[in-house]
């Protein structure tokens, strides 16, 4: 278990659980949104309104894809609350700064190793 002061663990998973609904929700709309998952409309669209059509349809699953990276990331660090072994960093299993889970809740290492590991 790691040392991680409750109040603030409750506070991420809360926003975590939040962020979840609402990621799920965009992405249900980027789903229905998409008109190439739209009969109708590709039936009806004029002349020049395809590569318009097409650009929408590859912002959507570029858009899709970002939401559902972000999904599977909230997911594991819900997990890992639940486990007991949020915050703790995947590459070196120190403790991640709390300012850092903070920023970013999503986070799995610590900023040492994400500092090595990714260049960022
Ligand atoms: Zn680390």
């Amino acid at each position: 278990m790691s040392n991680f002061p409750k109040k603030t663990l409750e506070f991420i998973q809360r926003y975590l659980l939040r962020q979840q609904r609402e990621v799920e929700e965009n992405l249900k709309n980027v789903i229905e949104d998409d008109p190439a998952k739209s009969p109708a409309l590709a039936e009806s669209s004029e002349p020049g309104t395809d590569s318009y059509m097409a650009e929408i349809h590859s912002k959507s699953i570029v858009f899709g894809k970002k939401l559902t990276d972000a999904k599977v990331s909230i997911q594991i660090a819900l997990q890992k609350i639940k486990k007991g072994t949020y915050g703790k960093c995947e590459h070196c299993g120190k403790q991640i700064e709390v300012g850092r889970l903070l920023a970013m809740p999503t986070a799995q290492h610590c900023v040492a190793c994400s500092k090595k590991n990714f260049g960022k």
